[in-house]
């Protein structure tokens, strides 16, 4: 029988009449290897998206591809009322990344930041402290915790009531922290470098500001690193990046990583610092799929190249490269672009026009960028982009912005 052929028209047709319609989607992908894509025409992008920093190594990695096939032929899930090695050795690979500590797994950016806010709430439960404080502009997913911990009021429009015991308070702004900190205060929560708020990055000062604040008021400092983590900015957490050269001993009491953990396969982790990876025990948090001998193993293999091909160096020599081709094109008079900022692989880009409208625009031209916040594009590139990728995304960036 002969089968019609897929076309992006017929695969929209299938999306409107078939699938919930709560993202703006554009192009319809059918493949992909390293840096580039391929839509259902054939049309080849670059991609500097990575799938909204979610494909560390870009597509098709073949050390990817490696683990998921031989951990499929050997176990694919057992469900956490049992051991797996694979599940100890990423919970330690991830400990060592970070600080003493212990880790849970869990599926997504949403989930992590869930186990994060009912970690405050144990912490908290013997004083009475239950309130969690985050910052406006904040993203920290689309479940009623981390929802009610977003301080970004369209995302909650229609979904009120929200959960109760969340404050928000300016970003990068210590005197608000110290002035919102109350008796019914558990824990402050924020970005490294907010994403979907439009990169901003954390100052040293804030970061060390609110580290001496917590400790004083015995409060947790919680971190997302849902989106800046893993490496993105060069270093393995975005704080090592703010504070480099600034204070080594800086550690948070908790951070949630998802998005690149697995190179594209959904994982999620929860770091709790010693002593509250202890807080919470059995039967107080659970997830059927976290941390699958299958999820362990392709994260496992993504840190392992990273590890390997010294990709922390090359994004942070890509992103620097990027910023300061841009900054250059900021200065000899770029029409769209007004400025730029961010670190290594995160890299927001400020524009004069409607980001989401020169988004599609740059597309056209074969180059993936991602639109957040009021008026900013987002470089996101994969941490093993090539010079010359690099080189073929600032041409197209520089005719067009
Ligand atoms: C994407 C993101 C989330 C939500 O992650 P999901 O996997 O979509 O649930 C949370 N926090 C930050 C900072 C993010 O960028």
């Amino acid at each position: 029988m002969h089968k019609p052929a897929i076309t992006s028209e017929s695969v929209r047709m299938n999306y409107e009449r078939y699938v919930v319609p709560s993202y703006a989607r554009t192009i319809v992908f059918t493949r992909g290897k390293g840096s580039y894509v391929w839509d259902a025409e054939g049309k080849k992008y670059l991609d500097f998206g990575a799938g909204i920093a979610v494909n560390a190594l870009g597509h098709a990695h073949p050390a990817m591809t490696k683990a998921l096939e031989e951990q499929s032929k050997t176990l694919i899930h057992v469900s956490n009322l049992y051991y797996h090695p694979l599940h100890a050795k990423l919970a330690q690979r991830l400990v060592e990344l970070t600080g003493p500590g212990k880790i849970f797994f869990c599926n997504s950016g949403a989930e992590a930041n869930e186990a994060l806010i009912k970690l405050a709430r144990k912490f908290g439960s013997k004083d009475g402290k239950f309130e969690v404080i985050t910052a406006t502009q904040s993203f920290h997913g689309r479940t009623f915790g981390s929802m009610s911990a977003t301080g970004q009021d369209k995302i909650k429009k229609d979904f009120e009531p929200m959960l109760e015991g969340f404050q928000h308070i300016p970003y990068n702004d210590l005197s608000a922290a110290e002035k919102a900190i109350g008796p019914k205060t558990a824990a402050i929560l924020i970005e490294g470098i907010q994403g979907e708020g439009g990169v901003t990055p954390a100052t040293p000062e804030y970061l060390l500001g609110l580290r001496k604040l917590c400790t004083e008021k015995k409060i947790l400092l919680l971190m997302d690193a849902v989106q800046c983590g893993m490496f993105r900015t060069g270093m393995f957490m975005s704080y090592q990046r703010v504070l480099e050269g600034k204070n080594a001993d800086f550690l948070p009491d908790g951070i949630s990583m998802a998005k690149s953990l697995g190179g594209g396969f959904p994982i999620a982790a929860v770091w709790m610092r010693e002593p509250y990876g202890d807080l919470l025990g059995p039967g107080t948090h659970g997830t059927t799929f976290g941390g699958t001998p299958l999820a362990c193993a392709v994260a496992l293999a993504v840190l392992d190249t990273i590890e390997k091909e010294k990709l922390a160096d090359n994004i942070r020599r890509q992103g620097d490269r990027l910023q300061a081709e841009l900054k250059k094109h900021i200065q000899g008079g770029a029409e769209n672009i007004t400025g730029v900022r961010g670190y290594g692989g995160m890299i927001g880009m400020v524009v004069r026009e409607s980001a989401p409208a020169l988004s599609k625009e740059i597309a056209a031209k074969g180059l993936l960028v991602v639109p957040a916040g009021d008026g900013i594009l987002r470089l996101l590139p994969p941490l093993n982009v090539s010079d010359e990728e690099v080189e073929k995304a600032l041409d197209i960036l520089k005719s067009h912005l």
